[in-house]
């Protein structure tokens, strides 16, 4: 068995625990049957009860958008950057055709492919993976596992860009447009500063700092920073979302409690 996620892998734990505690739920949002397995395989996530806690539904509410998002755009290619402990290539039902690409740290994959053979995990669709770190040439190691950029493909950046510092961040959104032909689709997840800047968030930050995985940057207009590399977006309101999953909105992001701050849900549809 391989080592257990370290350092900013970690976080990928934390998330997968949100997804294996949903199961629970009388109404789940989404059926994760690997997920608790895969948290068991990486030790828990205990240590970052507290992250998953001051979140609410957040991380499971925004796992519901992203497949909703993932599903109606209904690509033959579909790259998840950051996959993480992502299980949709086998929990999805992807049209036939599908490819899916999933892109993280190499110790992270190692450690992935190892658990979910374990967990005699099987996809749904062709399922790819491309261990890499996204700061570097990620989209040569892409290409070279048979990703096509003039097929059109469905991007999925969720829980990664804050991560990052502001120029990794607008390199990955300047490659994924370049690979993208007209009609591809992206979503994306980022908070803006004032989210940052949360005195609530002071002990998340803190308990990432830990694990090395500060977060480094933000954004204050998702949508002119898509329009920006030639792509209409949409953002979804929390409170929207939350209504129409019948969930209480997340004191995180309810607007009577954080004003401005943002977490940004954004999907968008590649023009040019
Ligand atoms: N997208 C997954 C999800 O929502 O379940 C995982 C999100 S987790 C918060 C952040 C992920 O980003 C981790 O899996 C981590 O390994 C990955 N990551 C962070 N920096 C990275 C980098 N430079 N290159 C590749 N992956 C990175």
């Amino acid at each position: 068995m391989q080592r257990p996620p370290v350092g900013v892998a970690r976080t990928a734990v934390l998330i997968a625990a949100a997804r294996a505690n949903e199961q629970r739920h009388l109404r789940r949002l989404f059926t994760d049957p690997l997920a608790a397995g895969l948290v068991e395989a990486a030790g828990s996530a205990n240590d970052l009860n507290g992250v998953r806690t001051l979140a609410g539904d957040h991380f499971v509410l925004r796992t519901r958008y992203f497949d909703d998002q993932l599903l109606s755009s209904a690509q033959p290619q579909v790259v998840i950057m950051a996959a993480g402990l992502d299980t949709r290539a086998f929990r999805l039902q992807w049209p036939p055709g599908t490819t899916l690409f999933e892109l993280d740290l190499p110790d992270m994959v190692e450690f992935k492919e190892d658990a979910l053979h374990d967990l005699q995990a099987r996809p749904h669709c062709e399922r790819v993976v491309v261990p890499c770190d996204l700061r570097e040439d990620w989209p040569t190691a892409l290409i070279q596992a048979g990703f096509d950029p003039k097929r059109p493909t469905a991007w999925l950046l969720e829980g990664l860009f804050m991560f990052l510092p502001p120029d990794a961040g607008d390199r990955i959104l300047y490659w994924v447009s370049a690979l993208s032909t007209r009609g591809s689709t992206l979503a994306l997840e980022h908070v803006n500063r004032e989210f940052r800047e949360l005195p609530q968030m002071r002990p998340v930050h803190d308990r990432f700092d830990t694990l090395d995985a500060r977060w480094q940057s933000d954004v204050e207009d998702p949508v002119e920073w898509l329009a920006g590399h030639g792509w209409h977006a949409t953002v979804t309101h929390q409170v929207d979302l939350a209504a129409q999953h019948d969930r209480a909105v997340p004191a995180i992001t309810d607007p009577r409690k954080v004003g401005d701050a943002r977490i940004w849900l954004a999907s968008a549809i590649h023009t040019v």
